[in-house]
């Protein structure tokens, strides 16, 4: 993929999160840069249905812009420099406050797939609580130092949700991440809806595991094509990324 294929993918991808309504005016979403694994991409701080190739901007892994050009970066940019210093096979990362996923952030209700689109949230969605080592804050990662403890949090799972806040999805694609983003929300949707209506069965960790093994970059690519229709985007196959990409 090229690096034109990849930043008209970021775009894409943000307008996918906002017109799914995963994202508002905030929550942004980020890729490794594909020359540079020691760098990431991601917007100047402006909504996702607003993005353009112009707003995107390079970063190191702790935050600091390569070339600002006047563009002011979104105060909570270090989550994603944390998360790909953390997983070298971090190719995407969301960080959206869906209002979904907020009250299994603030309960003890664990978010778990009870549907088998859902399975790439992974088993059970922990939560990290920026109180139980900051104390009182706005809650907005805005340094490497909380960034940090969210990524260790986060551990080798796609997904955590941050209390009071939102929520962070790694994947090892843009493709992928976005679907996990998306279907996370859904989840979310369903679980609250069933759990009004009696006890839940969740998936087990054997439906989980049967569900990814069987999951190929074509689940992916489907989900993608459909997406960029609805975000009246350009559907590009070939900038299919990750290493599923041509399973
Ligand atoms: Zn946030």
């Amino acid at each position: 993929m090229t690096r034109t294929q990849a930043l008209d993918e970021l775009v894409t991808a943000n307008r996918i999160l906002a017109r799914e309504g995963v994202v508002d005016s905030f929550g942004h979403v980020s890729i490794r840069h594909p020359d540079r694994p020691d760098r990431y991409v991601l917007s100047r701080a402006r909504a996702p249905e607003c993005i353009e190739v112009d707003d995107l901007m390079e970063f190191s892994c702790d935050g600091t812009p390569i070339d600002a050009a006047g563009r002011k970066p979104y105060a909570e940019r270090f989550i994603h420099g944390a998360v790909y210093h953390a997983r070298p096979e971090v190719r995407a990362v969301v960080h959206h406050h869906s209002p979904s996923v907020i009250p299994f952030s603030v309960t003890n209700a664990t978010l778990s797939p009870v549907m088998h689109m859902c399975a790439g949230i992974g088993t059970r969605v922990p939560t990290w609580d920026s109180h139980a080592t900051f104390g009182d804050t706005n809650l907005l990662v805005t340094n490497m130092e909380m960034a940090t403890e969210l990524a260790a949090a986060l551990g080798d799972r796609p997904v955590i949700l941050m209390r009071g806040h939102g929520c962070v999805v790694a994947g090892l694609s843009l493709r992928e991440t976005i679907f996990n983003s998306i279907y996370l929300q859904l989840n979310a949707d369903l679980q609250l809806k069933a759990s009004g209506l009696g006890d839940i069965t969740f998936l087990s960790e054997g439906e989980v595991a049967a569900v990814l093994r069987t999951r190929g970059a074509f689940t992916f690519e489907r989900a993608w094509e459909f997406w960029c229709r609805r975000a009246g985007r350009p559907y590009d196959a070939r900038a299919m990324d990750g290493p599923l990409a041509g399973a």
